[in-house]
């Protein structure tokens, strides 16, 4: 059974003005479109066809570059468009336990925001910026290059990314040209932090209790 490119769950020009029709159109429909379709090319006929995507990234040292690269841009980006939405951006509401846990981890949400817009910001060419839970339950902030994540055996930063920020050109030269730094703050009005909290929740692999 092969890798599907996942519909939108909103309309193309629903993110506007902080994310704008065309570069939606052409994200999601040439470049996530294209890492399924490599990643399928790459693992067919192959024992990790069936397999969970997740599964393939847990041990992707063992695999080829092109199972590295497509399999992440093919999650990465189902993340993505998963994690925003036209009624997003804000904080999370503070009976959620993600908003427990970013003042337990980051002292503010704040705190939080200007973290996350560094690691975005800072990393140089293309990449990833990601909120990530530990298995302590421990949330934390990294980037990685390419179409890297933390779920991958060859990356430094591990653990199950609930949040991610895709800071490669083509996610914003057409509106923002070199000023990665607004789009990264356009980002966070379009957040949807209820799923980001029940990604939140179903990871809790430590089992912390906020009640
Ligand atoms: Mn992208």
């Amino acid at each position: 059974m092969a890798f599907e490119l996942p519909s939108l769950p909103y309309a193309k020009d629903a993110l506007e003005p902080h994310i704008d029709a065309r570069t939606m159109e052409i994200h999601h429909g040439k470049h996530h479109a294209g890492y399924t379709k490599k990643l399928n090319a790459a693992i067919e006929g192959t024992d990790l066809e069936g397999k969970k995507i997740e599964d393939i990234l847990a041990n992707v040292s063992k695999h080829s570059g092109g199972v590295r690269n497509n399999g992440g841009g093919y999650y990465n980006h189902c993340l993505f468009w998963e994690v925003m939405s036209p009624d997003g951006g804000g904080e999370p509401s503070a009976t959620m336990n993600i908003s427990k846990a970013i003042n337990r981890d980051f002292g503010s949400f704040e705190n939080f925001k200007t973290e996350f817009a560094k690691a975005a910001g800072t990393r140089f060419g293309s990449g990833w910026a990601w909120l990530c839970v530990d298995k302590d339950d421990k949330l934390s902030i990294c980037s990685t290059p390419n179409q890297d994540n933390p779920l991958m055996d060859v990356v430094d930063c591990q653990g199950t990314p609930i949040l991610g920020l895709d800071v490669w050109e083509h996610a914003y030269y057409l509106n923002y040209q070199n000023r990665r730094p607004d789009y990264v703050q356009a980002f966070f009005n379009v957040v949807n932090w209820a799923v980001v909290s029940k990604k939140f929740n179903d990871a809790n692999p430590g089992g912390s209790d906020f009640s």
